[in-house]
């Protein structure tokens, strides 16, 4: 840190990214991305692009704006188009939290809101998750603060029905619910509907995961008009052309091509399922995963252990050190090929153990 530094940053704590090693290839499932790339269809349109890079990007993402719109059945201006969804919480610690608008968000969650919290200088509560790792609604009922919600949850997977989330939304009439949908394509209930019948709620998605364009960086926020102009202004204060043209070619061929996004959510599915049972047979537990990740521990081998030895044999997971979550590793759902390898890592695993 140099002397110059402000005040208000002298104590932040930045968020640590999933590592991104460029020392040997290795099979990455530490970081929740696709393990598909874009398709021909999305790519195609790109190329154009570059010729005409000398202008700016259109600021309002007119033609993204109405695909994504239309794709999820609400208007152009319920949506704004972002860079990565991590812009748009972001955005909303800023438009709608400061020292008497705090904030709330479980204990375990994204690690990103109390980053973006401290970052923007707001207060927040962490709420424990119960033991079983599943949020209490009730706990976020009235909650004089604007309240953050990953659902499905990370990285535990588990899903809130819409049921749920709409009781949530309702029994904060005075206060902005944010839900972080990062993982919804993957078998959990959007809550966007719901923007119809309440202002206060903002939906977030990203293209990072269930649409192969982490890369990209592109996500969306999704709202009644007058919490999506809030939102705007912000933007518009900070980085108006925050989508750069590129991004905006591929984010509207990837809503072209709707058909490969929903097969290759299908087969991480299927992927999933494959890698439960095959985990469960080698003495894992788990959460219930609604998500491309699946958060698992061993009976009797410690989740930095086995992060450690699959590093070691070619396989990035994801481990945690919080004290309530140092047991378990957070598992990518890549292809069954990658499953495939990654249990059998993991079979060798134990019998270098238990030998
Ligand atoms: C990955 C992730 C995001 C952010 O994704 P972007 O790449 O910034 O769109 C947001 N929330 C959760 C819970 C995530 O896991």
């Amino acid at each position: 840190m140099s002397r110059f530094i402000s005040q208000k940053f002298e104590k932040l704590v930045p968020y640590t990214p999933g590592e991104q090693p460029q020392d040997k290839k290795y099979i990455k499932l530490n970081t929740n991305e696709s393990p598909f790339p874009p398709s021909d269809k999305a790519v195609s349109g790109v190329s154009d692009i570059f010729k005409r890079l000398m202008l700016y990007p259109d600021p309002e993402c007119t033609g993204l704006n109405e695909k994504f719109a239309k794709l999820i059945g609400v208007e152009k201006d319920e949506v704004m188009a972002v860079n990565g969804s991590d812009e748009i919480l972001n955005f909303a610690f800023s438009a709608f939290c400061d020292k008497e608008k705090t904030a709330v968000f479980p204990d375990i969650t994204y690690g990103f809101y109390e980053v973006f919290a401290d970052y923007n200088g707001v207060p927040y509560k962490k709420i424990p998750l119960g033991d079983d790792f599943k949020i209490n609604i009730s706990d976020y009922f009235n909650a004089n603060a604007t309240v953050f919600i990953a659902n499905p949850n990370a990285p535990t997977g588990i899903a809130l029905t819409l049921d749920e989330v709409e009781e949530i939304v309702k029994n904060n009439p005075d206060n902005v619910v944010v839900i972080d949908e990062a993982y919804v394509d993957f078998g959990g209930e959007s809550a966007v509907p719901l923007i119809h019948k309440y202002d206060n709620l903002l939906v977030t998605q990203t293209f990072s995961k269930s649409r192969s364009a982490a890369g990209a960086r592109l996500g969306f926020g999704i709202a009644c008009k007058s919490l999506i102009a809030d939102l705007n202004t912000v933007r518009f204060s900070t980085n108006p052309y925050n989508i750069n043209a590129m991004t905006m070619a591929l984010g509207e061929g990837i809503l072209d091509d709707e058909d490969y996004t929903r097969k290759n959510c299908k087969k991480i599915i299927e992927a999933r399922l494959f890698a439960e049972n095959e985990l469960k047979k080698l003495g894992f537990e788990m959460t219930n995963s609604s998500a491309n990740f699946i958060f698992a521990r061993h009976k009797n081998i410690s989740g930095e252990k086995i992060y450690k030895k699959l590093k070691e044999k070619g396989i990035l997971v994801r481990h945690f050190n919080g004290e309530r979550i140092k047991d378990f590793n957070r598992i990518t759902v890549g292809t069954k090929d990658e499953m495939t390898v990654l249990i059998g890592k993991l079979k060798e695993i134990i019998k270098e153990e238990f030998k």
